[in-house]
Protein backbone atom coordinates (compact mmCIF):
# COMPACT_ATOMS: atom_id res chain seq x y z
CA UNK A 1 0.00 0.00 0.00
CA UNK A 2 2.61 2.39 0.85
CA UNK A 3 4.56 1.57 -2.27
CA UNK A 4 1.59 2.48 -4.35
CA UNK A 5 0.82 5.90 -2.41
CA UNK A 6 4.41 6.70 -3.20
CA UNK A 7 4.23 5.49 -7.18
CA UNK A 8 0.97 7.56 -6.95
CA UNK A 9 2.97 10.37 -5.65
CA UNK A 10 5.33 9.81 -8.11
CA UNK A 11 3.36 9.96 -11.11
CA UNK A 12 1.95 13.09 -9.82
CA UNK A 13 4.92 14.95 -10.36
CA UNK A 14 6.01 13.72 -13.53
CA UNK A 15 2.98 15.27 -15.01
CA UNK A 16 4.31 18.69 -14.47
CA UNK A 17 7.76 17.73 -15.73
CA UNK A 18 5.80 16.29 -18.98
CA UNK A 19 4.41 19.58 -18.88
CA UNK A 20 7.31 21.35 -18.89
CA UNK A 21 9.29 19.81 -21.60
CA UNK A 22 6.42 20.83 -23.95
CA UNK A 23 6.51 24.38 -22.99
CA UNK A 24 2.34 23.67 -21.52
CA UNK A 25 3.36 24.47 -18.22
CA UNK A 26 0.55 27.57 -18.35
CA UNK A 27 -2.19 25.32 -19.61
CA UNK A 28 -0.87 22.42 -16.75
CA UNK A 29 -1.15 25.06 -13.62
CA UNK A 30 -4.85 25.85 -14.43
CA UNK A 31 -6.03 22.79 -14.92
CA UNK A 32 -3.67 20.16 -12.48
CA UNK A 33 -1.18 21.81 -10.75
CA UNK A 34 -3.07 21.33 -7.56
CA UNK A 35 -3.85 18.00 -7.44
CA UNK A 36 0.03 17.18 -9.01
CA UNK A 37 0.76 16.48 -5.79
CA UNK A 38 -0.75 16.66 -1.89
CA UNK A 39 1.96 17.88 -0.64
CA UNK A 40 2.89 20.69 -3.34
CA UNK A 41 1.92 24.01 -2.93
CA UNK A 42 -0.18 25.69 -5.76
CA UNK A 43 2.42 27.77 -6.96
CA UNK A 44 5.69 25.11 -6.94
CA UNK A 45 7.94 25.34 -10.00
CA UNK A 46 8.88 23.26 -12.61
CA UNK A 47 12.19 22.44 -11.03
CA UNK A 48 10.89 21.68 -7.66
CA UNK A 49 8.58 19.62 -8.80
CA UNK A 50 11.62 18.21 -10.87
CA UNK A 51 13.95 17.78 -7.36
CA UNK A 52 10.32 16.28 -5.59
CA UNK A 53 10.21 13.20 -8.05
CA UNK A 54 13.72 12.74 -7.62
CA UNK A 55 13.11 12.95 -3.85
CA UNK A 56 10.09 10.40 -4.55
CA UNK A 57 12.37 8.11 -6.49
CA UNK A 58 14.76 8.44 -3.36
CA UNK A 59 11.98 7.20 -1.34
CA UNK A 60 11.18 4.45 -2.69
CA UNK A 61 14.44 3.03 -2.99
CA UNK A 62 15.43 3.88 0.34
CA UNK A 63 18.19 5.66 -0.64
CA UNK A 64 20.40 7.84 1.94
CA UNK A 65 19.85 11.46 0.60
CA UNK A 66 23.66 12.12 0.47
CA UNK A 67 23.77 9.60 -2.79
CA UNK A 68 21.13 12.14 -3.92
CA UNK A 69 21.79 15.75 -2.96
CA UNK A 70 24.02 16.66 -6.02
CA UNK A 71 21.37 15.36 -8.28
CA UNK A 72 18.92 17.99 -6.27
CA UNK A 73 21.85 20.88 -8.01
CA UNK A 74 22.51 21.50 -11.78
CA UNK A 75 26.30 21.31 -12.24
CA UNK A 76 26.06 24.50 -13.72
CA UNK A 77 24.01 27.08 -14.77
CA UNK A 78 25.20 29.55 -17.57
CA UNK A 79 22.96 32.77 -18.11
CA UNK A 80 23.92 35.48 -21.03
CA UNK A 81 22.56 38.01 -22.41
CA UNK A 82 22.56 38.17 -26.28
CA UNK A 83 22.57 41.11 -28.51
CA UNK A 84 21.51 40.73 -31.62
CA UNK A 85 21.51 43.22 -34.53
CA UNK A 86 18.42 43.61 -36.19
CA UNK A 87 17.35 44.51 -39.43
CA UNK A 88 16.30 48.01 -38.93
CA UNK A 89 19.76 48.54 -37.19
CA UNK A 90 18.13 48.51 -33.49
CA UNK A 91 19.80 46.02 -30.91
CA UNK A 92 17.87 44.07 -28.76
CA UNK A 93 19.20 41.87 -25.90
CA UNK A 94 17.54 38.71 -25.29
CA UNK A 95 18.49 36.21 -22.12
CA UNK A 96 19.31 32.74 -23.23
CA UNK A 97 20.46 29.88 -20.84
CA UNK A 98 22.19 26.32 -20.96
CA UNK A 99 21.90 24.79 -17.86
CA UNK A 100 24.27 21.81 -17.42
CA UNK A 101 22.32 18.80 -14.91
CA UNK A 102 24.68 16.28 -14.42
CA UNK A 103 27.58 14.74 -16.73
CA UNK A 104 28.21 11.56 -14.65
CA UNK A 105 27.56 9.16 -17.29
CA UNK A 106 29.04 11.13 -20.39
CA UNK A 107 29.04 14.67 -21.76
CA UNK A 108 25.40 16.68 -21.42
CA UNK A 109 23.61 16.49 -23.69
CA UNK A 110 20.11 18.57 -24.74
CA UNK A 111 18.10 19.97 -26.60
CA UNK A 112 17.92 24.59 -26.94
CA UNK A 113 14.55 25.63 -27.12
CA UNK A 114 13.22 29.15 -29.03
CA UNK A 115 10.18 30.36 -27.29
CA UNK A 116 9.00 33.41 -25.15
CA UNK A 117 8.31 31.36 -22.36
CA UNK A 118 12.19 29.76 -21.29
CA UNK A 119 12.69 30.75 -18.47
CA UNK A 120 15.29 29.32 -15.87
CA UNK A 121 13.33 27.11 -13.60
CA UNK A 122 11.65 25.16 -17.21
CA UNK A 123 15.41 24.66 -18.53
CA UNK A 124 16.83 23.37 -14.92
CA UNK A 125 13.67 21.28 -14.89
CA UNK A 126 14.21 19.80 -18.61
CA UNK A 127 18.08 19.21 -18.24
CA UNK A 128 17.25 17.04 -15.27
CA UNK A 129 14.73 15.20 -17.18
CA UNK A 130 17.57 14.46 -20.01
CA UNK A 131 19.36 13.12 -17.38
CA UNK A 132 17.42 10.35 -16.48
CA UNK A 133 16.03 10.31 -20.66
CA UNK A 134 19.33 9.28 -21.21
CA UNK A 135 19.97 7.09 -18.56
CA UNK A 136 16.83 4.95 -19.43
CA UNK A 137 18.40 4.30 -22.99
CA UNK A 138 21.50 3.52 -21.54
CA UNK A 139 23.19 6.17 -23.82
CA UNK A 140 26.51 7.92 -22.20
CA UNK A 141 25.36 11.35 -21.89
CA UNK A 142 23.87 13.43 -18.74
CA UNK A 143 21.47 15.85 -19.20
CA UNK A 144 21.32 19.32 -20.37
CA UNK A 145 19.11 21.87 -21.47
CA UNK A 146 19.24 25.11 -23.41
CA UNK A 147 17.06 28.17 -24.38
CA UNK A 148 16.83 31.86 -25.76
CA UNK A 149 13.57 33.43 -24.37
CA UNK A 150 12.56 34.99 -27.55
CA UNK A 151 9.59 34.54 -30.06
CA UNK A 152 10.90 33.47 -33.26
CA UNK A 153 7.78 34.52 -35.57
CA UNK A 154 8.57 38.22 -35.11
CA UNK A 155 12.26 37.57 -36.53
CA UNK A 156 13.71 36.90 -40.04
CA UNK A 157 15.81 34.07 -40.86
CA UNK A 158 18.69 36.55 -40.70
CA UNK A 159 17.93 38.01 -37.55
CA UNK A 160 17.59 34.09 -36.11
CA UNK A 161 21.22 33.16 -37.23
CA UNK A 162 22.84 36.37 -35.57
CA UNK A 163 20.90 35.66 -32.93
CA UNK A 164 22.00 31.65 -32.84
CA UNK A 165 25.59 32.94 -33.47
CA UNK A 166 26.19 34.97 -30.72
CA UNK A 167 24.58 32.51 -28.40
CA UNK A 168 26.71 30.17 -29.82
CA UNK A 169 30.30 32.50 -29.50
CA UNK A 170 28.67 33.25 -25.98
CA UNK A 171 28.58 29.24 -24.65
CA UNK A 172 31.92 28.46 -26.85
CA UNK A 173 33.72 27.80 -23.72
CA UNK A 174 31.31 25.76 -22.28
CA UNK A 175 30.36 23.39 -25.37
CA UNK A 176 31.70 21.25 -27.17
CA UNK A 177 31.94 17.77 -28.21
CA UNK A 178 33.16 15.95 -25.10
CA UNK A 179 31.70 18.75 -22.77
CA UNK A 180 28.20 19.80 -24.01
CA UNK A 181 26.55 18.38 -27.31
CA UNK A 182 22.99 20.69 -28.28
CA UNK A 183 20.32 19.12 -30.28
CA UNK A 184 17.17 20.98 -31.91
CA UNK A 185 13.89 21.49 -29.92
CA UNK A 186 11.39 23.62 -29.79
CA UNK A 187 11.38 26.24 -32.72
CA UNK A 188 14.87 25.21 -33.65
CA UNK A 189 16.05 22.68 -36.04
CA UNK A 190 18.42 21.44 -38.79
CA UNK A 191 19.32 24.62 -40.00
CA UNK A 192 20.24 25.99 -36.57
CA UNK A 193 22.19 23.29 -35.69
CA UNK A 194 24.21 24.11 -38.88
CA UNK A 195 24.68 27.71 -37.81
CA UNK A 196 25.97 26.87 -34.37
CA UNK A 197 28.04 23.90 -36.08
CA UNK A 198 29.70 26.80 -38.03
CA UNK A 199 30.08 29.13 -35.40
CA UNK A 200 31.59 26.99 -32.99
CA UNK A 201 34.55 25.45 -36.29
CA UNK A 202 34.54 29.36 -36.88
CA UNK A 203 35.96 29.50 -33.41
CA UNK A 204 38.13 26.68 -33.17
CA UNK A 205 39.59 27.27 -36.80
CA UNK A 206 38.61 23.49 -37.97
CA UNK A 207 35.38 22.13 -38.92
CA UNK A 208 33.48 19.99 -35.79
CA UNK A 209 30.29 18.33 -36.71
CA UNK A 210 30.39 16.55 -33.46
CA UNK A 211 29.65 19.62 -31.18
CA UNK A 212 25.68 19.58 -32.47
CA UNK A 213 22.75 16.77 -33.20
CA UNK A 214 19.97 17.30 -35.45
CA UNK A 215 22.56 18.47 -38.62
CA UNK A 216 21.35 18.22 -42.25
CA UNK A 217 22.60 15.28 -43.50
CA UNK A 218 25.17 16.99 -45.65
CA UNK A 219 26.78 18.31 -42.31
CA UNK A 220 27.18 14.87 -41.06
CA UNK A 221 23.93 14.50 -39.45
CA UNK A 222 22.75 10.68 -39.23
CA UNK A 223 20.23 8.80 -41.59
CA UNK A 224 17.29 7.59 -39.51
CA UNK A 225 17.31 10.33 -37.51
CA UNK A 226 13.88 11.83 -39.07
CA UNK A 227 12.11 8.39 -38.50
CA UNK A 228 13.84 7.70 -34.82
CA UNK A 229 11.09 8.93 -32.58
CA UNK A 230 8.49 6.92 -34.75
CA UNK A 231 10.27 3.65 -34.89
CA UNK A 232 11.55 3.95 -31.05
CA UNK A 233 7.73 4.21 -30.44
CA UNK A 234 6.94 0.88 -32.62
CA UNK A 235 9.56 -0.90 -31.36
CA UNK A 236 8.34 -0.53 -27.86
CA UNK A 237 4.74 -1.44 -28.85
CA UNK A 238 5.78 -4.51 -30.75
CA UNK A 239 7.99 -5.43 -27.29
CA UNK A 240 5.09 -5.31 -25.21
CA UNK A 241 2.73 -7.01 -27.64
CA UNK A 242 5.21 -10.01 -27.50
CA UNK A 243 5.24 -10.01 -23.97
CA UNK A 244 1.40 -9.95 -24.27
CA UNK A 245 1.77 -12.75 -25.90
CA UNK A 246 0.09 -11.13 -29.74
CA UNK A 247 1.26 -11.54 -32.78
CA UNK A 248 1.54 -7.94 -34.92
CA UNK A 249 0.11 -9.24 -38.25
CA UNK A 250 -3.35 -9.66 -35.62
CA UNK A 251 -3.00 -6.42 -34.62
CA UNK A 252 -5.05 -3.20 -35.03
CA UNK A 253 -3.30 0.49 -34.56
CA UNK A 254 -4.09 3.81 -34.24
CA UNK A 255 -2.37 6.93 -33.93
CA UNK A 256 -3.25 10.42 -32.98
CA UNK A 257 -1.01 12.91 -34.31
CA UNK A 258 0.00 12.71 -38.00
CA UNK A 259 3.14 14.77 -37.50
CA UNK A 260 7.11 13.54 -37.26
CA UNK A 261 6.56 10.92 -34.70
CA UNK A 262 3.13 9.54 -35.81
CA UNK A 263 3.51 9.29 -39.20
CA UNK A 264 6.90 6.97 -38.75
CA UNK A 265 5.16 5.06 -35.76
CA UNK A 266 2.50 4.21 -38.19
CA UNK A 267 4.74 3.56 -41.02
CA UNK A 268 6.76 0.96 -39.07
CA UNK A 269 4.08 -0.53 -36.95
CA UNK A 270 2.59 -1.24 -40.79
CA UNK A 271 6.13 -2.51 -41.92
CA UNK A 272 5.98 -4.82 -38.87
CA UNK A 273 2.42 -6.10 -40.02
CA UNK A 274 -0.29 -4.14 -37.92
CA UNK A 275 -3.34 -2.94 -39.73
CA UNK A 276 -3.41 0.94 -39.30
CA UNK A 277 -7.46 1.70 -38.26
CA UNK A 278 -7.30 5.16 -36.84
CA UNK A 279 -5.02 7.98 -38.28
CA UNK A 280 -5.93 12.11 -37.18
CA UNK A 281 -4.02 14.96 -36.90
CA UNK A 282 -5.32 18.82 -35.93
CA UNK A 283 -7.79 18.94 -38.90
CA UNK A 284 -9.94 15.79 -38.15
CA UNK A 285 -9.63 11.65 -37.22
CA UNK A 286 -9.93 8.75 -40.48
CA UNK A 287 -11.53 5.38 -39.35
CA UNK A 288 -11.18 2.69 -41.46
CA UNK A 289 -11.52 -1.18 -40.17
CA UNK A 290 -10.10 -2.18 -43.44
CA UNK A 291 -6.75 -0.63 -42.70
CA UNK A 292 -5.11 2.52 -44.52
CA UNK A 293 -2.23 2.04 -46.50
CA UNK A 294 0.12 4.50 -44.55
CA UNK A 295 2.49 5.52 -47.44
CA UNK A 296 -0.02 6.76 -49.68
CA UNK A 297 -2.24 8.76 -46.61
CA UNK A 298 1.76 10.51 -45.86
CA UNK A 299 1.73 11.60 -49.34
CA UNK A 300 -1.31 13.46 -49.28
CA UNK A 301 -0.34 14.87 -46.03
CA UNK A 302 2.93 15.93 -47.95
CA UNK A 303 0.72 17.42 -50.59
CA UNK A 304 -2.46 19.24 -49.16
CA UNK A 305 -0.59 19.61 -45.58
CA UNK A 306 -3.52 17.94 -43.56
CA UNK A 307 -5.48 14.73 -43.32
CA UNK A 308 -9.15 15.95 -44.37
CA UNK A 309 -10.16 14.86 -47.68
CA UNK A 310 -8.18 11.73 -47.89
CA UNK A 311 -10.04 9.15 -50.22
CA UNK A 312 -10.62 6.41 -47.91
CA UNK A 313 -12.23 5.98 -44.66
CA UNK A 314 -14.55 7.66 -42.48
CA UNK A 315 -14.05 11.27 -41.03
CA UNK A 316 -14.10 10.99 -36.64
CA UNK A 317 -13.41 13.48 -34.33
CA UNK A 318 -10.03 13.19 -32.31
CA UNK A 319 -11.96 12.27 -29.28
CA UNK A 320 -13.75 9.33 -31.07
CA UNK A 321 -10.02 8.18 -32.90
CA UNK A 322 -9.26 7.93 -29.01
CA UNK A 323 -12.04 5.62 -27.63
CA UNK A 324 -11.39 3.44 -30.91
CA UNK A 325 -11.35 -0.13 -30.25
CA UNK A 326 -7.18 -1.33 -30.94
CA UNK A 327 -4.94 -3.30 -29.96
CA UNK A 328 -2.16 -0.75 -29.84
CA UNK A 329 -3.10 3.52 -29.64
CA UNK A 330 0.48 5.75 -30.19
CA UNK A 331 -0.29 9.41 -28.75
CA UNK A 332 1.52 11.36 -30.69
CA UNK A 333 0.21 14.43 -31.36
CA UNK A 334 -0.04 17.12 -27.48
CA UNK A 335 0.50 16.59 -23.98
CA UNK A 336 -2.66 15.42 -21.95
CA UNK A 337 -5.13 14.33 -24.09
CA UNK A 338 -5.94 11.11 -22.35
CA UNK A 339 -7.21 12.17 -18.93
CA UNK A 340 -9.69 11.59 -16.17
CA UNK A 341 -12.65 11.91 -17.99
CA UNK A 342 -11.65 9.63 -21.07
CA UNK A 343 -9.53 7.14 -19.65
CA UNK A 344 -11.94 4.14 -18.83
CA UNK A 345 -13.28 4.89 -22.89
CA UNK A 346 -9.98 4.37 -23.77
CA UNK A 347 -10.20 0.25 -25.64
CA UNK A 348 -6.12 -0.61 -26.54
CA UNK A 349 -4.30 -2.82 -25.02
CA UNK A 350 -1.00 -0.82 -25.19
CA UNK A 351 -0.74 2.92 -25.77
CA UNK A 352 2.86 3.76 -26.90
CA UNK A 353 3.46 7.28 -25.80
CA UNK A 354 4.80 9.22 -28.81
CA UNK A 355 4.68 12.78 -27.66
CA UNK A 356 5.50 13.79 -24.35
CA UNK A 357 3.26 13.45 -21.64
CA UNK A 358 0.13 12.73 -23.49
CA UNK A 359 -1.56 11.05 -20.34
CA UNK A 360 -2.10 12.99 -17.18
CA UNK A 361 -1.29 10.94 -14.23
CA UNK A 362 -4.59 10.02 -13.03
CA UNK A 363 -5.13 8.73 -16.73
CA UNK A 364 -2.16 6.67 -15.95
CA UNK A 365 -3.16 5.34 -12.84
CA UNK A 366 -7.41 4.34 -14.55
CA UNK A 367 -5.36 2.69 -17.25
CA UNK A 368 -2.85 1.09 -14.96
CA UNK A 369 -5.60 -0.46 -13.40
CA UNK A 370 -8.08 -1.37 -16.30
CA UNK A 371 -4.88 -3.77 -17.44
CA UNK A 372 -3.29 -1.03 -20.23
CA UNK A 373 0.56 -1.27 -20.93
CA UNK A 374 1.51 2.44 -20.99
CA UNK A 375 4.56 2.78 -22.46
CA UNK A 376 5.82 5.97 -20.73
CA UNK A 377 6.79 8.76 -22.78
CA UNK A 378 10.30 8.88 -21.05
CA UNK A 379 10.96 5.42 -23.03
CA UNK A 380 8.57 5.45 -26.35
CA UNK A 381 9.92 8.25 -27.59
CA UNK A 382 13.55 8.33 -26.90
CA UNK A 383 14.67 7.20 -30.11
CA UNK A 384 15.48 10.42 -31.27
CA UNK A 385 18.41 11.14 -28.63
CA UNK A 386 19.54 7.39 -29.59
CA UNK A 387 20.02 8.41 -33.16
CA UNK A 388 21.54 11.10 -32.02
CA UNK A 389 23.90 9.63 -30.00
CA UNK A 390 24.75 7.66 -33.00
CA UNK A 391 25.19 10.79 -34.84
CA UNK A 392 27.84 11.79 -32.50
CA UNK A 393 29.41 8.31 -32.99
CA UNK A 394 29.63 8.92 -36.54
CA UNK A 395 31.02 12.33 -36.58
CA UNK A 396 33.54 11.38 -34.21
CA UNK A 397 34.57 8.33 -36.17
CA UNK A 398 34.15 10.79 -39.99
CA UNK A 399 31.70 8.32 -40.54
CA UNK A 400 28.51 6.97 -42.81
CA UNK A 401 26.19 4.47 -41.58
CA UNK A 402 23.85 3.29 -43.67
CA UNK A 403 19.71 3.47 -42.81
CA UNK A 404 19.73 -0.18 -42.14
CA UNK A 405 23.07 -0.05 -39.66
CA UNK A 406 21.16 2.83 -37.92
CA UNK A 407 17.47 0.98 -37.27
CA UNK A 408 19.59 -2.05 -36.56
CA UNK A 409 21.41 -0.56 -33.49
CA UNK A 410 18.62 1.75 -32.67
CA UNK A 411 16.24 -1.62 -32.70
CA UNK A 412 18.87 -2.98 -30.23
CA UNK A 413 19.07 0.07 -27.38
CA UNK A 414 15.36 -0.04 -26.86
CA UNK A 415 14.28 -3.31 -26.86
CA UNK A 416 16.98 -3.62 -23.85
CA UNK A 417 16.12 -0.56 -22.63
CA UNK A 418 12.04 -1.44 -22.68
CA UNK A 419 12.88 -4.83 -20.89
CA UNK A 420 15.44 -3.22 -18.60
CA UNK A 421 12.20 -1.09 -17.22
CA UNK A 422 10.02 -3.42 -17.17
CA UNK A 423 12.35 -6.00 -14.92
CA UNK A 424 12.33 -2.90 -12.75
CA UNK A 425 8.78 -2.16 -12.41
CA UNK A 426 7.96 -5.50 -11.45
CA UNK A 427 10.41 -5.76 -9.19
CA UNK A 428 9.43 -2.89 -7.08
CA UNK A 429 5.94 -3.54 -8.61
CA UNK A 430 5.36 -0.05 -9.66
CA UNK A 431 4.02 0.78 -13.29
CA UNK A 432 5.85 1.57 -16.52
CA UNK A 433 7.05 4.81 -16.39
CA UNK A 434 7.88 4.75 -12.64
CA UNK A 435 10.03 1.87 -13.14
CA UNK A 436 11.33 4.24 -16.00
CA UNK A 437 12.24 6.61 -13.14
CA UNK A 438 13.63 4.16 -10.67
CA UNK A 439 16.07 2.35 -13.51
CA UNK A 440 17.48 6.08 -14.68
CA UNK A 441 17.99 7.53 -10.89
CA UNK A 442 19.91 3.99 -9.87
CA UNK A 443 22.24 4.17 -12.90
CA UNK A 444 22.70 7.90 -12.39
CA UNK A 445 23.79 7.10 -8.62
CA UNK A 446 26.19 4.29 -9.45
CA UNK A 447 28.11 6.51 -11.93
CA UNK A 448 28.49 9.09 -9.46
CA UNK A 449 29.40 6.87 -6.29
CA UNK A 450 32.04 4.81 -8.69
CA UNK A 451 33.41 8.67 -9.36
CA UNK A 452 33.52 9.38 -6.38
CA UNK A 453 33.46 13.22 -5.20
CA UNK A 454 36.92 15.66 -6.05
CA UNK A 455 39.07 16.47 -4.40
P1 LIG B 1 4.81 17.64 -35.39
O1 LIG B 1 4.52 19.09 -35.26
O2 LIG B 1 5.60 17.13 -36.53
O3 LIG B 1 3.43 16.81 -35.40
C1 LIG B 1 2.38 17.03 -34.52
C2 LIG B 1 1.11 16.48 -35.18
O4 LIG B 1 0.05 16.54 -34.23
C3 LIG B 1 0.64 17.27 -36.40
O5 LIG B 1 0.23 16.38 -37.41
C4 LIG B 1 -0.57 18.05 -35.88
O6 LIG B 1 -1.54 18.29 -36.89
C5 LIG B 1 -1.09 17.05 -34.87
N1 LIG B 1 -1.96 17.68 -33.87
C6 LIG B 1 -1.85 18.89 -33.27
N2 LIG B 1 -2.88 19.08 -32.44
C7 LIG B 1 -3.64 17.97 -32.50
C8 LIG B 1 -4.81 17.54 -31.89
N3 LIG B 1 -5.45 18.32 -31.02
N4 LIG B 1 -5.32 16.33 -32.18
C9 LIG B 1 -4.68 15.52 -33.06
N5 LIG B 1 -3.57 15.85 -33.69
C10 LIG B 1 -3.05 17.06 -33.41
O7 LIG B 1 5.48 17.24 -33.99
P2 LIG B 1 6.34 15.94 -33.66
O8 LIG B 1 7.78 16.25 -33.81
O9 LIG B 1 5.75 14.77 -34.34
O10 LIG B 1 6.09 15.84 -32.08
C11 LIG B 1 4.90 15.26 -31.56
C12 LIG B 1 5.09 15.02 -30.08
O11 LIG B 1 6.21 14.16 -29.86
C13 LIG B 1 5.38 16.26 -29.24
O12 LIG B 1 4.83 16.04 -27.96
C14 LIG B 1 6.91 16.27 -29.13
O13 LIG B 1 7.37 16.98 -28.00
C15 LIG B 1 7.14 14.78 -28.97
N6 LIG B 1 8.51 14.36 -29.31
C16 LIG B 1 9.00 14.53 -30.55
C17 LIG B 1 10.29 14.10 -30.86
C18 LIG B 1 10.85 14.22 -32.24
O14 LIG B 1 11.94 13.67 -32.48
N7 LIG B 1 10.16 14.86 -33.18
C19 LIG B 1 11.10 13.52 -29.86
C20 LIG B 1 10.56 13.35 -28.57
C21 LIG B 1 9.26 13.78 -28.31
Amino acid sequence: MARRAKSKKCLKIFALIYATQHGALKVYKGINLASLCESMPENTNPYEAAVEQLEAVEKILGLDPSLTIRLKHPRRVIIVSVPVRMDNGEIKVFTGYRIQHCHARGPFKGGIRYHPKVDIDEVKALAMWMTWKCAVVDIPYGGAKGGVAVDTKQLSKNEIERLTRRYTAMLFDDIGPFKDVPAPDMYTDAQTMAWIMDTYSQLKGYIVPEVVTGKPIELGGSEGRREATGRGAAICAREAAKRMGLKMKDLTVVVQGFGNVGQWAAAVLEEMGCKIVGLSDSTCGIYDPKGFNVRAVMEHKEKTGKLRGFSHGEEITNEELLQLECDILVPAAMENVITEANANKIRAKIISEGANGPSTPKAREILHQQGVHVIPDILANAGGVTVSYFEWLQNLHREHWSESVVNQKLENYLVKAYHDVVKTAEEYKVDLATGAYILAVKRVIDAQERLGLFP
